[in-house]
């Protein structure tokens, strides 16, 4: 469940009428808790750095200020000079803070482009031409644009740098670089992570003045309702384990991940051949493909979406009952990423972790970022050659009654020969309340109230509101 602030209430917050009435509209009872830290100071005009995973409510936590302010400065927006800009490291989180802002803003004035690759720019341009208050963009999109003029970053006013640690992650800094180096000095910034290693920090410290630091999700943490369990497993066994657990009457929509794109295609046909409804989403995929494959999930019309590291960041599906890691990830960080993906808005989720015995050291890596013993590791360690083979022994036997998966997992384990899990994770995970950990400064709360920072002095631009193109009215 989502983590809320006890006594924090939208109302308290003296967010504008339209605003509070869209929460209501969205069913948001009480503001989450990085909702509840950051939107205080970011009314008051402090720069922000939160630490927060996705599914903790942060996108409401950055777009509330900004419709807020926004919407009270009410000005016609100038063609080509947004005032806001949020970044965002793929098309799909694009698209999802897009929707979050038009769900937000339904009832002011506030108008939005959503500006990504691997579609025509045209409609793109032709909303930047028109005026739009507020840019959602990927950053190659986005420096295509400057550079061919169609958007000028000099009028910003408010800057949000979203899911940053995966902006590095894949590879976004020189291009992080090249867009912030076009930001005016005077601006407010919000900058939100889920970890903060030492280059997300110092990224952070180059972009932000003096910031209210909100931090809901410490690094060695993995959000709180998902239940996680690791699967010992020999490789040719792996699809025979998938297709059980899929079986299962419990595991109603499922993401499985891959490490490739290669493997995600196969696993998509091989599902489908054994009568799943699955399909694979990555970054070959063009974007109407990824588009379209999205909404059917989103509709229910699809069961299981095989997806890339890559592509996981978009998803944003509420309903989204098991993760199951296919194949580990490349990169600790990944794993969290992906786990994320269940267990959101205050839904439980269960996460499957398939681990080869040569993958010891990946899990430890795991295991050590979120700083939870998943599977006794000495099961790996000291497995009998016959056990580590696949041939069935006294002590797998026994480890199996430990199995924590419902009936059918369990006769699918013991019928894999192999296979074990970890203690069951969901009871002491779930005592950790993401809460506990907020940690804004006293002193900086204080600051003063005097509604969101506005450093523009632009004189309104008179009789230039079309609309069209990607613009929404928010
Ligand atoms: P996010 O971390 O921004 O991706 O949000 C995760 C999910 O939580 C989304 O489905 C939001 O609609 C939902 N959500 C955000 N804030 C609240 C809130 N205050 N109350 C209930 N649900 C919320």
């Amino acid at each position: 469940m989502i983590t809320s602030s006890q006594r924090t209430t939208f109302e308290s917050l003296n967010l504008i009428h339209p605003l509070q009435k869209a929460l209501r509209h969205e069913g948001y009872e009480i503001p989450t808790a990085i909702q509840a830290e950051t939107i205080p100071p970011a009314l008051a005009g402090r720069d922000i750095l939160g630490c927060a995973q996705t599914g903790t409510g942060k996108t409401a936590a950055f777009a509330l200020p900004i419709l807020n302010a926004l919407a009270e400065q009410d000005s016609r927006p100038y063609p080509k000079q947004p005032q806001a800009l949020v970044l965002a490291p793929t098309r799909e989180l694009a698209i999802q803070i897009g929707d979050s802002f038009q769900a937000y803003g339904r009832h002011t004035r506030v108008r939005q482009a959503i500006v990504f690759g691997g579609v025509s720019q045209h409609r793109q341009v032709e909303s930047l031409k028109s005026g739009v208050h507020l840019v959602v963009a990927t950053p190659g999109r986005l420096l295509d644009l400057m550079s061919q003029g169609h958007i000028d970053l000099s009028h910003l006013e408010y800057f949000v740098l979203d899911e940053a640690d995966r902006m590095m992650d894949m590879g976004f800094l020189p291009d992080l670089k090249r867009i912030i180096r076009c930001l005016p000095d005077q601006r407010q910034s919000l900058f939100f992570s889920a970890t903060l290693p030492p280059d997300i920090v110092d990224l952070s410290q180059r972009l932000l003045a003096d910031p209210v630091t909100v931090n809901v999700t410490p690094k060695r943490r993995s959000v709180a309702t998902i239940r996680q369990d690791v699967l010992l497993v020999q490789k040719p066994e792996k699809f025979p384990l998938l297709e059980k657990i899929l079986l299962d009457d419990k595991v109603d929509q499922a993401i499985v991940f891959t490490r490739t794109k290669r493997a995600a295609n196969l696993l998509e046909r091989k599902l489908n051949d054994r009568g799943f409804s699955a399909a694979a989403i990555h970054g070959n995929k063009s974007q109407n493909s990824r588009q379209r494959v999205l909404q059917s999930y989103r509709d229910n019309r699809l069961q299981i979406l095989v997806a890339t590291d890559l592509a996981a960041r978009g998803i944003d599906v509420d309903g989204v009952t098991h993760v199951i890691n296919y194949d580990v990830p490349n990169e600790p960080e990944s794993y969290v990423h992906r786990i994320g993906r269940t267990g959101r808005a205050g839904a439980h989720g269960s996460a499957v972790t398939f681990v080869t015995p040569d993958q010891r050291k990946e899990l430890q890596a795991i295991e050590r970022l979120i700083g939870k013993k998943l599977l006794n590791s000495d099961l790996m360690e000291d497995a009998p050659k016959s056990e580590r083979r696949g041939g069935k022994s006294d002590r797998q036997r026994s480890e199996g009654s430990k199995c924590t998966f419902s009936r059918r997992r369990t006769s699918a384990s013991k019928s894999m020969g192999n296979v074990t899990n970890s203690q069951p994770t969901a009871t002491q995970a779930s005592k950790r309340s993401t809460s506990e950990t907020a940690t804004a400064n006293p002193r900086q709360r204080q600051a003063k109230r005097s509604g969101f920072r506005s450093r523009s002095s632009r004189p309104r631009q008179a009789g230039k509101d079309s609309r069209g193109g990607m613009t929404t009215s928010a």
